[in-house]
């Protein structure tokens, strides 16, 4: 099949819109899997492979017939999630054009929005595709409507169609073919092949879903890396149809696999917009541009309940880990709980999906801390430095004297929500330190607001919140929008005046006496009255925000005395308080250590 007859698309919507139902109709038109047999086969062989934690993108090929002629019709499918916004990008630049996917009774959403800019600003053509139209529900002139006045996207051109039924989805693929435009690249040229997609087989190694701009590939070649200078021997090239089907040779245009031989080892060689060429052609190709390394936003640290199932915790964390190149594992130990683990995802989603999957297969057996973002140093000197680790955040002399600012990392939120609830959304973005960007409009009844929104505040659970104020009718996106000079400060909790180290935090100066008086509440309610009196204070910088005492059982030593025998009595009564200073002293220690995992736990 020549070039000219080749299509690349992807299908751009909201969760839930029907991308996974549009896409099995799609396969089953064109032959590719068997009508009325597995439902939603991408999703499901997801899941049957164990390709990993997150909504991983699955792509497939089809052949089509088209007035006469064959087409070679790629379908890449994209992560349907919003932490994912590099790989979808990389997705969207393997692509000529889109189906822009609306579900017909619910509109336009958040992820509508944010994945049309992503995609219009890649140069795809879009295709409007009107969903759902069997819901009773449905209203397909306000979906058109919307789609007419958010993104210029004329209704005549649009298909109407109920993915679920079937109802027009044969219109689609002829759209595709007139509307979406052919790819480019010289297969006569030195081989320039982009990263797409990768997962892990257990007898392959890593397998990569590839995007060939120039050249051709096939087994045998021996290939190299822009962004790791690895270089690997072609094991088998092919495309996805729907599973791995192999081919003699993939070549400019296409999209498919290839795995290599011996293996790629680990998850973390295969980096998502990475460009390979053959060796010896390095100075002849351009890699494509804007690769960027996976960045760790949101962190969580892991602790064994118990140290002796250290081993054990540490093979499925690093089973995890494998399957999914986006996590970051380091070691970190605390006094109080022990040698755990340090995991970094590239937002809230991806890290809620990686802690459920433990939590699933280790239950009660394991501590996780709530999620923390990172901060930014910058020193007197000029220099600049990225905090993950709460603990190693600058305090004290070090804090007042040596740093010029401190920074906070921010997201760009975009929330779409009927009218009625927008007085509600503001004041659930200004409670949470929000900046708004901007307010718009869509139709007569439904908005898009734009607020600038710290991460710290966005892992705090802002998406229940959202849903709890609009009772679900909210939509939410968002995107990395730099980091902000901000008021933060490192916050401690002391028992006994001696900090304990797995739990400090920071805080934005405005939240620490909030945030003190919940931590000291409820530490106090964790940890049974003891001989001594246990003090416990919540530190922000060197200001003590607030503190609770736990009162000691008063030991009757008393008792069994005589009450004339005084001498005895006050000597007794010294050696009592004597005892109790010691004790004070250490008395950090003596704390059960499931005080502090009932504390961090949520
Ligand atoms: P995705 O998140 O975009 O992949 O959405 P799915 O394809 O998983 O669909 C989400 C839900 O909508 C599923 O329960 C589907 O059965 C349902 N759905 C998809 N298309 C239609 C449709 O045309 N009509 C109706 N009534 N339901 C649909
Ligand atoms: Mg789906």
């Amino acid at each position: 099949i020549p070039l000219e007859r080749f299509r690349n698309f992807c299908i751009v919507a909201h969760v839930d819109h029907g991308k996974s139902t549009l896409s099995d109709r799609l396969l089953e038109l064109t032959g590719t899997i068997e009508k009325g047999g597995n439902k939603q086969i991408l999703d499901k062989l997801d899941v049957e492979r164990e390709r990993g934690i997150t909504v991983k993108a699955q792509t497939c090929s089809m052949l089509y017939n088209y007035k006469g002629e064959d087409y070679m019709l790629h379908l890449v499918d994209t992560p349907g999630h919003v932490d994912f916004r590099a790989e979808v990008t990389r997705s969207y630049a393997s692509c000529g054009g889109a189906l822009l996917l609306v579900d017909a009774s619910q509109g336009v959403q958040a992820q509508t929005v944010a994945n049309f800019y992503l995609a219009f600003s890649q140069g795809l053509t879009l295709v409007p595709v009107v969903n759902k139209i069997d819901l009773p529900s449905a209203d397909p002139p306000r979906a058109l409507e919307q789609l007419e006045s958010t993104f210029e996207l004329k209704p005549e051109n649009a298909v109407l169609i109920s993915a679920k039924t079937g109802l027009n989805v044969e219109e689609i693929l002829p759209k595709v073919i007139e509307q979406i435009p052919a790819p480019v690249g010289d297969h006569l040229k030195p081989l320039r092949l982009l990263l797409v997609d990768s997962w892990y087989d257990n007898y392959k190694g890593v397998i990569l879903l590839v995007r060939i701009f120039d050249g051709t590939i096939k087994a045998g070649d021996h290939v190299v890396s822009f962004a790791t200078g690895l270089k690997y021997i072609v094991g088998e090239v092919g495309i996805m149809h729907p599973l791995e089907t192999p081919q003699k040779s993939l070549r400019a245009g296409q999209v498919g696999y290839i795995y290599f031989n011996p293996g790629m080892k680990q998850s973390k060689d295969a980096k998502v917009g990475d460009t390979f060429t053959t060796v010896g052609s390095e100075r002849l190709v351009e890699p494509y541009p804007g690769f960027e390394e996976p960045k760790s936003m949101v962190f969580v640290a892991a602790f064994p309940v118990d140290q002796g199932e250290h081993g054990h915790l540490e093979d499925s964390i690093n089973q995890i880990v494998l399957n999914d190149r986006s996590v970051t594992l380091q070691k970190e130990s605390s006094e109080a709980l022990g040698a755990g683990w340090r995991l970094g995802f590239l937002g809230t989603l991806h890290c809620s999906v990686f802690e459920d999957r433990l939590r699933q297969e280790h239950g009660a057996s394991l501590i996780i801390t709530p999620p923390t973002v990172p901060f930014k140093v910058i020193w007197n000197t000029g220099k600049e430095t990225i905090i993950q680790n709460p603990a190693l955040f600058p305090d004290g002399d070090e804090g007042s004297s040596k740093v010029a600012e401190l920074q906070e990392p921010y997201v760009e939120a975009t929330i779409t929500m009927p009218e009625e609830y927008l007085g509600k959304v503001i004041e659930l973005c200004e409670v949470n330190r929000g900046i708004q960007q901007s307010l718009n409009f869509f139709t007569s009844t439904q908005v898009i607001l734009k607020y600038l929104v710290p991460l710290a505040q966005l892992v705090d659970d802002f998406f229940g919140k959202l849903k709890g104020a609009t009772r679900g009718y909210a939509s939410l996106d968002y995107e990395d929008a730099g980091w902000r000079k901000s008021q933060i400060v490192k916050m401690q909790l002391l028992v006994n005046k001696v900090p304990v180290d797995a739990v400090s935090r920071v805080v934005h100066t405005s939240q620490v006496d909030r945030v003190g008086r919940q931590w000291v509440k409820k530490f106090k309610e964790h940890v049974d009255r003891q001989m001594y009196e246990v003090i416990i204070q919540a530190m922000a910088g060197r200001r003590i925000v607030a503190r609770e005492t736990i009162k000691p059982f008063r030991k009757d030593v008393l008792a069994k005395l005589h009450a004339s025998d005084i001498s005895r009595r006050k000597k007794l009564l010294e050696k009592q308080k004597e005892g109790r200073k010691k004790l004070k002293a250490v008395g950090n220690i003596t704390i059960q250590q499931e005080a502090f995992q009932k504390f961090l736990a949520k």
